[in-house]
């Protein structure tokens, strides 16, 4: 082995002051070693640009987020963890491994198997949900060889499409066509997945990430997108065998295992996923009951008629509902046996599934220090406080705001590849939500803010004969909301208002009559 390959001592430690550089030489070779923050980094001491050894003696400090040495000559920056030249990629200098121990300065020259071109930056992405998998998506479309990119995933599978659990639940699509990223799509991107290995532990200072594992990575920018944790209530019998949460493959399969055998089950929580998971279990043959603390059905998206035609339509299909209740306990010593209600009524059932809402993943953000409030705190570039951090996702807070749906998932994702990819003008201001409801036969519909409040009027139609409810929410001659029951063909159109923000002032009375411009169409 090379002389260089090993461990060698080039130097006394106190030789480096906090924050400058000492040349040394390894190998017959000037290595310029830096000290910041008690770590050491080593670069070739070559300047390119210059031709003189000199990036010892340059300035040391952190741009955009990097640490990089100012060349004293022609001020080109070099990053200490890549070697490259931020000015120009072609001009980047090689990077040696260095550590201090016995009071001495320690340098090697990586192995070939962790050399790396120095012009392109480590990305480490954590999480391998659709956020993530989208970033990649956008980032690769505009810079596919800027960076070596790791992934890590908690969840043992490859990218996959979380939405069309429930219709994997329902039996309407099957385990392979849901998935979105097979194994061979990293390979072919020469993108490292390491699956079902979740990071524990992000050090900043050293930028390195520690698996459960115990492999580490290090990188140049990180990309976090942890998504969410379904909300597990804190009512006794919680953690029984027999009780989950709606969220990933694993708690479709363990559903799917309890459906074999028939039996009853008790959803609670009368929301979208509540719905969705109640008529996948129905549809695999269980006797289910949805138990709902509000007086109705999606109470977030409908108002009271329109929730009660909901809950006569899936009633109609055979789904039991009790509501306004609340679950105070679930029943078992080992196994879960039923819910205890707060008005004492129980209720018997073989699995219980708990479907009342989900929370930001930021764990792991905060223990690293992070600013976390409900989710990690990210700027209009979907930066957070560290400048060579980014997140993305149901795991972040953007502008006071935590999300829920994919669609805003996809402009996050577009703006933060621009900016890993460094041609960043763009800028996330936020996103309507839309969504949804997907019972097939059942048409829900919810767009934007739906919320009442002053200074807003509801324009409503109500059939209750056809089973048809429409509800859109202006505000100063603009559309701010949709809720469409039983005839969502305009639920696109009506989006498009929203997020346009056009003024309807003088089509106010043909709106809730749908699209103009599909009306004029002529007949096929
Ligand atoms: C059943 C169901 C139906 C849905 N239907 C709809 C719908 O119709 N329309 C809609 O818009 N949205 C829907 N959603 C919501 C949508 O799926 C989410 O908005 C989207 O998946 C969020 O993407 P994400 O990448 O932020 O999080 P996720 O997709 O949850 O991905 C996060 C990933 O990070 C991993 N992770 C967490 N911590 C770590 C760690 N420390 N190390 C490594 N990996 C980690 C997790 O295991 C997970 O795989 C649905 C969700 C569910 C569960």
């Amino acid at each position: 082995m090379s002389s260089e390959l090993r461990w060698t001592s080039v130097g006394a430690l106190a030789d480096v002051l906090p924050d400058s550089g000492v040349a040394v030489l390894l190998g017959g070779r000037q290595i310029a070693v830096f000290r910041v923050d008690d770590r050491l980094y080593a670069i070739g001491n070559h300047d390119p640009a210059s031709g003189v050894n000199v990036l010892a003696r340059g300035i040391v400090g952190d741009l955009k987020g990097e640490l990089v040495v100012a060349s004293p000559l022609y001020k080109h920056h070099f990053s200490l963890t890549s070697g490259r030249c931020l000015e120009d990629p072609s001009l980047s200098v090689p990077t040696y491994d260095a550590r201090a121990a016995d009071g001495q300065i320690w340098l090697r020259r990586p192995t070939a198997a962790a050399e790396r071109s120095p012009a392109r930056r480590r990305l480490v992405v954590v999480g391998n949900g659709m956020a993530a998998m989208r970033t990649l998506e956008e980032l690769l479309a505009l810079a596919p060889d800027a960076h070596d990119i790791t992934v890590f995933g908690a969840e043992p599978e490859s990218g996959y499409n979380r939405i069309l659990l429930s219709a994997l639940l329902a039996g309407e699509r099957t385990r392979e066509e849901l998935v979105t990223h097979p194994a061979g799509w990293y390979r072919e991107r020469g993108i490292t997945l390491h699956a079902g290995d979740p990071i524990v532990r992000i050090d900043r200072v050293r930028r390195r990430v520690c698996a459960a594992s115990g492999t580490e990575a290090a990188y140049d920018r990180l990309l976090l997108a942890t998504g969410s944790l379904p909300v597990v209530l804190p009512i006794p019998g919680r953690d029984l065998e027999g009780v989950m949460t709606f969220r990933d493959l694993h708690d479709v399969e363990r559903m799917l295992g309890a459906a074999r055998t028939g039996g009853s089950a008790v959803v609670i929580g009368g929301g979208l996923l509540g719905l969705e998971a109640a008529n996948g279990l129905h549809a695999r043959g269980m006797q289910v009951t949805v138990v709902h603390l509000m007086s109705h059905l999606m109470e977030r998206q409908l108002d009271t008629r329109a929730g009660a035609l909901l809950q006569a339509q899936l009633e109609e299909r055979g789904l039991r509902f009790i509501l306004p209740a609340q679950t105070v306990a679930i029943l078992g010593s080992h196994r879960a046996r039923g819910v205890r209600l707060h008005d004492g009524r129980e209720l018997a059932a073989d699995l219980i599934v708990m479907a009342v809402g989900v929370r930001p993943n930021l764990g792991l953000a905060a223990a690293a220090g992070l600013r976390c409030e409900r989710g990690i705190l990210v700027d209009d570039t979907l930066q957070t406080f560290d400048p060579a951090i980014y997140a993305v996702g149901e795991c972040v807070q953007h502008r006071n705001v935590v999300f829920g749906l994919v669609a805003p998932l996809w402009q996050q994702a577009r703006v933060c590849a621009a900016h890993l990819a460094e041609v960043g003008v763009r800028r996330y201001g936020g996103s309507q939500e839309a969504t949804r409801l997907k019972v097939g036969g059942v048409d829900v519909f919810s767009a934007g803010d739906y919320a009442e409040r002053e200074g807003r009027e509801s324009l409503v139609i109500r059939d209750a004969k056809r089973g048809i409810y429409k509800r859109l929410v202006l505000e100063n001659d603009r559309v701010r909301g949709a809720v469409l029951y039983g005839d969502t063909r305009d639920g696109s159109w009506y989006q498009r208002l929203i997020d346009e923000g056009r003024d309807v002032g003088t089509v106010r009375d043909q709106l809730m009559f749908g699209d103009p411009a599909a009306l004029e169409a002529p007949a096929a």
